[in-house]
Order: structure tokens, then C-alpha cells, then sequence
């Protein structure tokens, strides 16, 4: 592996061109498998990515938001990306990020903080608050042996809250699984045994993992079939065995040597994972205002939270919010009309119970009456930003993800039905700025932190969850300047023009929970 990413960089140091297919390339350089193909340049005219990447040019007489500089934000989520591999480099090698109650969740806390007392803001502060027990687990291995081969499978990632193996691990028989659909698993005996299934992104959910889960299987693989090996945070699986997630290049070595053995032959499975839940943890809310003219408010938030850099997901959404503030911390406090409270939340990554707990403080009647009464507006700043990313691309050759020069289309949600004004706004403001959408909003908020909110709070979102999504490569030029920019500035566009309007254009009545 290391050889190859030698290699591509003595080349690109040689030719003085370092592509956006040799970055491609670089990440997704196999870890098990010398013999896969990864060079595919693309003829872009260009030796940097950040400088091959199309800028939405600013529409005229809106020259007031050049002062939301991508590149700056850009930076922003550099630094957010350095304090998850910092807590990666102490001890943590496959299990990291800015993970919920652990040191990096405290370190990102406290550099919000900081940003904020810089830009000047009021009440600037971070509000703990405690845990239950939180999933940490603290060593794991899988090896896949057959006719005198063994490979490990480095890309295997234990999903969130995945029950623990036996202590010692379990030695079973494996079985490929194909899709993992009825017809897949037809006459297929998986008790007591580790399947290995196969999906990826856009393809039809087969509820593969549950129904192995259902048939007795002991471990389960999900192998992801997106280029590369990368490991995959996934959310939990809710089944009795532990299930994994795995890269694709690990996925199909495994396939492969079942394939090679003689009738009557087996691979086996060797695994193991050790799980603690760990009591007493703490994470927070971290709070700065831009005091208004009057009482009435706009909230601005983002969560702090997400796995192995979590750069799209979310320090882009934190960066995004952080330019918000500095943005509006230069226009006069008489000119702002409303007060703007920024809030970096906790998160989610701990899904399930106990999970959100600054949500959950959020939607504590008490709190809820008294910080949303008067808000005109909450933006949601979560994941604004991601690169538009093609995986397998017709008639081009190699087993990559190739890379454009473009962000990819979001999901969004802008007030729903009952707030055509608001939905009129923000479309206006994503169209002038640049930011591509999906035709159709959301019923719902996307996926994400506004879930919490827009019942009861006219809320705003846009969001995209893509093809290094939770994944190890999720690095910060998955992130594109050009992106955060145009969001960042369309949801500044968008606060302007709620501004202009009374409260009583965005208000509802709370929306049931459903
Ligand atoms: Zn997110």
C-alpha cells in the first residue's frame, strides 16, 4: 500500500502535476490487493483540486457577501479535522473522530468556544451535560483463511452499539451471502455461521444484515461496494450478532478465495471485539450570541460530532455556522433586527437510547418556551458542502471513485408546507448563490439535527450524505471551498431577507410529533 501511494507521488513529483485522479487514486490505494488497477488520469488542466473547483460567481448588487470567504471556511474545517486525528494519534487507531463524550468532543468544545470569544460574541459559553454509558470499543480483528491463505480484513468496522463476541472471539465457517435477499440466502445454512453480504450506495435495500441476523448467523459483513477499502462507520444494526461493516476491495478478496476453494471446502472466520461502555462521560452545548435589536431570534446551529475526521460530516456544518457569526458580528447590532444565538450542538453519532442529549435539553418544555417564543428562523447547518464524486463511471476504466469539480445537489427542507414565504426564500437564495438542489424539498428535515427543531421552530436545512460519508476518508478536500461558500452565503441571504419580514410570517403553531 504504501509503496503505491509512493509511487503516484513520485510521479506526480516528477511530472509537477498532482491531478485530482492522483488524489482519487491516493484514496483509494487497495489494502489488501496489489493487483487492482488505480490509475486513471483525468485530463484536468490543473495541478491543485481547490484551485480546479467551479466558484459560483456572486450575483450583482450582492457584493456585501464576498465577505463569506470559502477558502477561509475551508480552513475552518481543517482545524476541526486535526483535533479527531489528534485523538486518532492518542490510542484510538479505528474507533475515532469527534466522537460524543470523549477528549476530542471536549477539544472541539472548547475551539468553538474560542471561536466565538474571538468574533466578540455575548454569552459565550459550554453547557455539560452527562452521559449514560457510552459504546466504545476497544480492540477488534477478522482474518478470512482458506486453501493456505489468510487475509485480514483491515476494512472491517464494528457497527455503532454492536454487541461484543465471546471472549476469545469465535472461529466459524463462512458463507457467501451475495445480496443478502430471500433469493440470495435460499438453501443457504448461515447458523451459527459469519455471512458476508454485499451492497452499496443507490442500490435496493435488501435488509440483508437483519435477515442473517434472523437466520442465526453468529457475525455478520456488510461489504460496501464503493470503491476503495474504506472503513465505514455504520449506525446500529438492532441485531442479536455483531455486524461489520466492510471495504470493497476487502470484500471481494474474501468472495474470491471462497470462489477458489474445491467442492466440500470451507473458509473459516476468525474474529474477535471487545465493546466497553464507558459511564460518566460528559459532552455539551456550546452557546454565542449576536445581540439584536430586539428580543425576537434566529437560531444558527450545527453539531460538533462525527467519525474519523468528519469533515463533511459535520465540520463543514460548524464551519458554516462559524462564518455565519463572523459575518454578522461586523454589521452593526442596531442593523441586525433580531438577536442571533448560535449553538454548537452535541449531535447524534450515538444513536439510540440516551443518544441527542442536547437535543433532548433543547425540547425540554421549560427550555423549548423559553428560548424559541420569538424565533423567526433556524438554519441548520449540517453537512453544506460535499464533492461531487462518480463511482464507476461508464465506459471509464479502474475500480475508483472519480472526482469533479463540483458539489454535489443537497437534500433541503425550508419551513414545509405551512411556510411558503420562508420555502420562497431560501429557493431564491440557493438558486442566486449557487447551491444545486434536489427539485423537490424534503417532507421532513434531512436527515440530521433539525429533526429536534422544526416542529415548533420555522427551520431551514440543506444536507447531503454521500460516498465518504462516515467513511476514513472523509478528509477534508472532501469538502469543497466553493460549496461551503455558497451555502454559507445563501443561508446569510436567507437570514436578511427573514429579517425584513414580522415574526408572524414564519410562526405556526407546534407541528405533532410524528
Ligand atoms: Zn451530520
Amino acid at each position: 500500500m504504501r509503496k503505491t501511494i509512493l509511487a503516484v507521488l513520485a510521479l506526480a513529483a516528477v511530472s509537477g502535476v498532482a491531478s485530482i485522479a492522483s488524489r482519487a487514486t491516493r484514496a483509494q490505494t487497495p489494502a489488501s490487493s496489489a493487483a487492482v488497477p488505480h490509475t486513471t488520469p483525468l485530463a484536468v488542466p490543473t495541478n491543485k483540486l481547490e484551485d480546479a473547483l467551479l466558484e459560483w460567481p456572486l450575483p450583482p448588487g450582492e457584493q456585501a457577501y464576498a465577505k463569506i470567504d470559502g477558502k477561509h471556511l475551508h480552513q475552518l474545517v481543517e482545524e476541526q479535522a486535526a483535533i479527531a486525528r489528534r485523538y486518532r494519534d492518542q490510542g484510538h487507531p479505528k474507533f475515532w473522530g469527534r466522537i460524543i463524550g470523549s477528549s476530542a468532543d471536549a477539544e472541539g468544545a472548547e475551539w468553538l468556544a474560542n471561536k466565538f470569544k474571538t468574533i466578540g460574541m455575548s454569552d459565550v459559553h459550554i453547557q455539560p451535560l452527562p452521559l449514560d454509558p457510552q459504546w466504545f470499543p476497544q480492540q477488534w480483528n477478522v482474518t478470512v483463511t482458506g486453501g493456505g491463505k489468510t487475509i485480514t480484513l483491515e476494512s472491517a468496522q464494528p457497527d455503532y452499539r454492536a454487541a461484543a463476541l465471546p471472549s476469545g472471539g469465535i472461529d466459524v465457517e463462512a458463507v457467501y451471502g451475495g445480496l443478502g435477499s430471500a433469493a440470495d440466502l435460499a438453501g443457504k445454512d448461515v447458523k451459527g455461521k459469519a455471512v458476508f453480504t454485499y451492497t452499496m450506495l443507490g442500490m435496493h435495500d435488501e435488509g440483508a444484515v437483519k435477515r442473517a441476523d434472523e437466520r442465526g448467523a453468529v457475525a455478520i459483513f456488510e461489504v460496501d461496494m464503493t470503491p476503495g477499502n474504506m472503513r465505514y462507520q455504520g449506525y446500529p444494526s438492532n441485531t442479536k450478532a455483531p455486524a461489520f461493516t466492510v471495504g470493497s476491495d476487502d470484500g471481494l478478496a474474501v468472495r474470491d478465495l471462497i470462489a477458489s476453494l474445491p467442492p466440500g471446502q470451507s473458509a473459516r472466520v476468525k474474529a474477535t471485539l471487545d465493546v466497553q461502555m464507558v459511564p460518566n462521560l460528559k459532552t455539551a452545548l456550546v452557546w454565542g450570541t449576536l445581540p439584536g435589536a430586539t428580543d425576537e431570534t434566529i437560531f444558527i446551529v450545527a453539531h460538533r460530532d462525527g467519525w474519523f475526521e468528519a469533515s463533511g460530516d459535520n465540520a463543514g456544518g460548524v464551519a458554516s455556522m462559524v462564518g455565519l457569526a463572523e459575518y454578522y458580528s461586523k454589521v452593526p447590532q442596531a442593523q441586525r433586527r433580531r438577536t442571533m444565538v448560535f449553538i454548537g450542538l452535541d449531535g447524534h453519532h450515538n444513536t439510540g437510547p440516551g443518544s441527542a442529549v442536547g437535543g433532548v435539553w433543547l425540547n425540554d418544555p421549560a427550555n423549548k418556551a423559553k428560548l424559541f417564543a420569538k424565533t423567526a428562523l433556524s438554519i441548520n447547518c449540517e453537512h453544506p458542502s460535499t464533492i461531487q464524486t462518480y463511482a464507476r463511471p461508464r465506459y471509464l476504466t479502474g475500480d475508483v471513485l472519480h472526482w469533479s469539480n463540483m458539489y454535489t445537489a443537497q437534500q433541503w427542507y425550508a419551513g414545509g408546507p405551512s411556510r411558503p414565504e420562508l420555502t420562497a426564500i431560501a429557493v431564491k437564495a440557493f438558486k442566486e448563490f449557487g447551491v444545486p438542489l434536489l427539485t423537490e424539498p424534503d417532507q421532513r428535515p434531512p436527515a440530521g439535527d433539525l429533526g429536534r427543531l422544526y416542529r415548533f421552530t420555522p427551520g431551514v436545512a440543506t444536507s447531503e450524505f454521500f460516498h465518504y460519508f462516515h467513511t476514513d476518508r472523509e478528509s477534508p478536500d472532501t469538502v469543497p471551498w466553493t460549496g461551503l461558500q455558497a451555502s454559507t452565503r445563501a443561508y446569510a441571504k436567507i437570514v436578511d431577507e427573514v429579517n425584513k419580514l414580522p415574526l408572524s410570517t414564519f410562526q405556526r403553531p407546534e407541528e405533532p410529533a410524528r
